[in-house]
């Protein structure tokens, strides 16, 4: 075997060696089904790979079919296992007749012409507009992310490798034959520069499944199931960048921590996935109530806190109120209609140069003071750390923020 030969095995070991690890990455996240079509489209390049490098010099209508079937799918399975992990929606149909219309084409010319070189401007062009497509729909990044630009980017290289230099390649390389094409200019470039870009793509590949690993463990850490809140880890980490930001733009920012009033009855009396609801439920209220800038957590059991931005003790309290008294009367499945569930809150606003830690024991205390004078109501923290005001239930008119 000739080096050229050998240098020709160098890509289906490549594509295997990829296919194998997508699979195994696979293995670790079924639910991602998008890695799976990757390593099967790479094992399916493999095998297309080893039979055109073994059969080039042979090849028969069978042959061709076989390859440009291969290759057909993997493609299309590649794209798409991109468009799903993207949410682009639909699109594999357009591929696919455009894939297998390029097919027939081919087939077309090589049954009806000696001409390769016809054959492989139509071969070449079609995966070239697949790969273009592909870049177009997937334009948008996933995760706001450069990665997923790059990756668009290699789409629109291999697109025009196979597009523009196809059609440079075989002007400079002549008629080509069956005999001549595996020594051809054009063979070698475009083997050698499709092999490269495939490197570098599956590379980022790899690399874009391992952010969505992190990302998805970071997710796992930093948001609470129940309540799809920021977990008490999450909240204090936002709650800190919150601080560091007040430094470049001083604005009133307020604390509220809220603990739902009596829960261990509730547990009790109407069961623990009754409980869970009545979570749920607070949490999806919140997230309601809050704006972009200000940040929610669930920091525990039944414990909740929003941390608001350029908001003062008023606004907060207004907040708080109307939190409060729209929970009480909140339908929530389980609990009978004649049964209020209700939640203490405790208020405090940031004082100059004071940190968050103070900030959080004030609003505590605060919260302890509301549960104290019985529960169901909102009580403001004292800007001196010793007395809090509780608001009496239904004393406020809770006004929209
Ligand atoms: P208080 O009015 O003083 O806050 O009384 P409480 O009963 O609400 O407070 P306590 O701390 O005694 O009880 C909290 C209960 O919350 C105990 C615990 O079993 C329950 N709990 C904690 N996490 C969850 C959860 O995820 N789901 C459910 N259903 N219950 C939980
Ligand atoms: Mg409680
Ligand atoms: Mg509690």
């Amino acid at each position: 075997m000739d080096d050229l030969k050998l240098l020709g095995l160098l890509n289906p070991i490549i594509a295997c060696i990829f296919a194998m690890m997508f699979i195994v990455f696979w293995f670790r996240q079924r639910e991602k089904s998008y890695i799976l079509s990757i390593g099967l489209s790479f094992a399916g390049l493999c095998i297309g790979f080893l039979v055109s490098h073994f059969l080039i010099e042979k090849l028969s209508l069978a042959n061709l079919l076989f390859i440009g079937v291969l290759y057909t799918v993997a493609t299309t399975a590649i794209i798409s296992g991109l468009y799903r992990r993207a949410g682009v929606a639909g699109g594999v149909g357009t591929l696919l007749l455009i894939g297998f219309s390029g097919l027939a084409l081919s087939t077309a010319v090589f049954l009806l012409s000696d001409n390769l070189n016809l054959r492989l401007y139509f071969t070449n062009a079609t995966f070239g507009l697949l790969w273009a497509i592909g870049a177009w729909r997937l334009r948008k990044p996933v995760n706001g992310c450069g990665l997923d630009t790059f990756i668009m980017s290699v789409m629109v290289v291999i697109s025009l490798q196979f597009i523009g230099m196809t059609a440079v390649t075989l002007n400079l390389s002549g008629v080509l034959t069956p005999e001549n094409y595996s020594s051809s200019l054009h063979w070698r470039v475009i083997n050698f520069s499709t092999g490269i870009s495939s490197l570098v793509f599956a590379l980022t590949l790899i690399a874009m499944c391992a952010i969505d690993l992190l990302n998805q463990v970071s997710l796992i850490a930093n948001q609470d199931l129940m309540t799809g809140l920021n977990t008490r880890r999450a909240f204090e980490s936002n709650a800190e960048q919150m601080m560091r930001k007040l430094d470049r733009t001083p604005l009133p920012v307020s604390l509220l921590i809220l603990d739902i009033d009596h829960f261990k009855t509730v547990n009790d009396k109407f069961g623990h996935p009754v409980g869970d609801e009545v979570i749920t439920q607070l949490g999806r209220l919140l997230s309601l109530r809050m704006r972009s800038a200000d940040i929610a957590g669930r920091l525990g059991g039944e414990e909740f806190a929003v941390l608001l931005w350029n908001t003062d003790e008023v606004g907060a309290r207004l907040l708080a109120e109307e939190v409060r008294s729209t929970f009480s009367t909140l339908p929530i499945d389980g609990i009978p209609d004649d049964k209020e569930i209700t939640v203490s809150i405790g208020v405090a606003e940031l004082l100059q140069l004071e940190s968050y830690d103070s900030l959080y024991r004030r609003a505590d205390k605060a919260l302890y003071a509301a549960k104290n004078k019985g529960r169901n109501r909102v009580a403001l923290a004292p800007r001196a750390p010793d007395k809090c005001s509780v608001i009496d239930a239904g004393t406020m008119v809770a006004t929209p923020r």
